[in-house]
C-alpha cells in the first residue's frame, strides 16, 4: 500500500545551545537521486542540521530515517560510519599525508582499485593517483574531495559550502561540472549553501532556512516567483 519511502525524512529536528535554539523544528524530505539545497544566511543553523544528519551531532527532538529505516531518534543512535552517508566540506578536509588515490580509496572495503582508477578519470585527474593533496590546486583538491565522497557511493551525500573555498570565476563551472557527477551517480544531496545564486543553478528543490526554521520549501523556480515574505524577497533580490 505505502509507495516507497524517500532517501532521507528529517522529522521535527530540534537543537539547543545553552538554552538557546539553534535549529527550530526542521523537517525535510529528500528523494532517491535529488540535489536539495538547504538556502538561508550564516548562523541560520545549516551546519548544525548538517551535523546531525550526519550523527556528529545529536538532536534534542526529531528523527531521521533513511530510506524508511530509523537512524536516529533522542535514545537511538547509528553511528555516523553506518549510515551510509557521505561528508563533504568548504576545506576538503583532504587527508595531507596519504595520496590522492589514498584519499579516494579511503572509505572503500577491498579492492577499491577500479573504482579509485574510474572516478580519476570522470574528473579529468587520471594520473595524479600517486601525487599529494599539497601539489594540487583548489579546483583540483575540489575534484579529489568529490571522488573521495563518492567513491563508497554513499545513499546521501551532504555538502557544506563546498565551493565557498574556490576562486569565484571558477566557481559556475565547478559547480555545473559537480551538479553532472552527482546526476550520473544519482547521489542523493543536501547541499548547503548561504548563496542564492548557487541554490537556483543546482537545486531540484530548495529549502529556505532563517532563524533556525525553514520557512519555504520548493523548487527553485516557485521560491524565486513566489517567495513567502519580503524578507525571502529580499534575501534573493541580491542574486549574483
Ligand atoms: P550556519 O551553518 O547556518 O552558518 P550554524 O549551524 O553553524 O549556522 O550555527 C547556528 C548557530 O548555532 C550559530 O549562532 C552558532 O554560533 C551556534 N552554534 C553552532 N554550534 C554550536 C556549538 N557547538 N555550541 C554553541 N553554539 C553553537
Ligand atoms: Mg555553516
Amino acid at each position: 500500500m505505502t509507495g516507497t519511502p524517500p532517501r532521507l525524512e528529517v522529522r521535527n529536528l530540534v537543537r539547543r545551545f545553552d538554552g538557546r535554539t539553534v535549529v527550530d523544528d526542521v523537517s525535510l524530505t529528500i528523494e532517491a537521486g535529488q540535489v536539495t539545497c538547504l538556502l538561508g544566511p550564516s548562523g541560520c543553523g545549516k551546519s548544525t542540521t548538517l551535523r546531525m544528519i550526519a550523527g556528529v551531532d545529536m538532536q534534542d527532538q526529531g528523527t531521521i530515517h533513511v530510506d524508511g529505516k530509523l537512524i536516529c531518534d533522542t535514545v537511538f543512535r547509528i553511528p555516523p560510519e553506518r549510515r551510509s552517508i557521505g561528508l563533504m566540506f568548504q576545506d576538503f578536509a583532504l587527508f595531507p599525508h596519504l595520496s590522492v588515490a589514498e584519499n579516494i580509496a579511503f572509505g572503500l572495503k577491498g579492492a577499491a582499485t577500479a573504482r579509485v582508477d574510474a572516478l580519476l578519470e570522470r574528473v579529468s585527474l587520471s594520473g595524479f593517483g600517486p601525487k599529494y593533496p599539497h601539489e594540487l590546486s583548489g579546483g583540483e583538491q575540489q575534484r579529489v574531495a568529490l571522488a573521495r565522497a563518492l567513491a563508497p557511493s554513499p545513499r546521501i551525500l551532504l555538502m557544506d559550502e563546498p565551493f565557498s573555498g574556490l576562486d569565484e570565476r571558477l566557481r559556475d563551472g565547478i559547480r555545473d561540472d559537480t551538479l553532472a557527477l552527482l546526476k550520473e551517480e544519482g547521489t542523493a544531496v543536501l547541499l548547503v549553501t548561504h548563496e542564492p545564486h548557487e541554490a537556483m543553478r543546482m537545486a531540484d528543490e530548495i529549502a529556505l532556512m532563517r532563524r533556525g526554521k525553514i520557512v519555504q520549501q520548493g523548487a527553485p523556480y516557485n521560491i524565486y516567483n513566489a517567495p513567502v515574505d519580503r524578507e525571502a524577497a529580499a534575501f534573493f533580490s541580491d542574486i549574483n
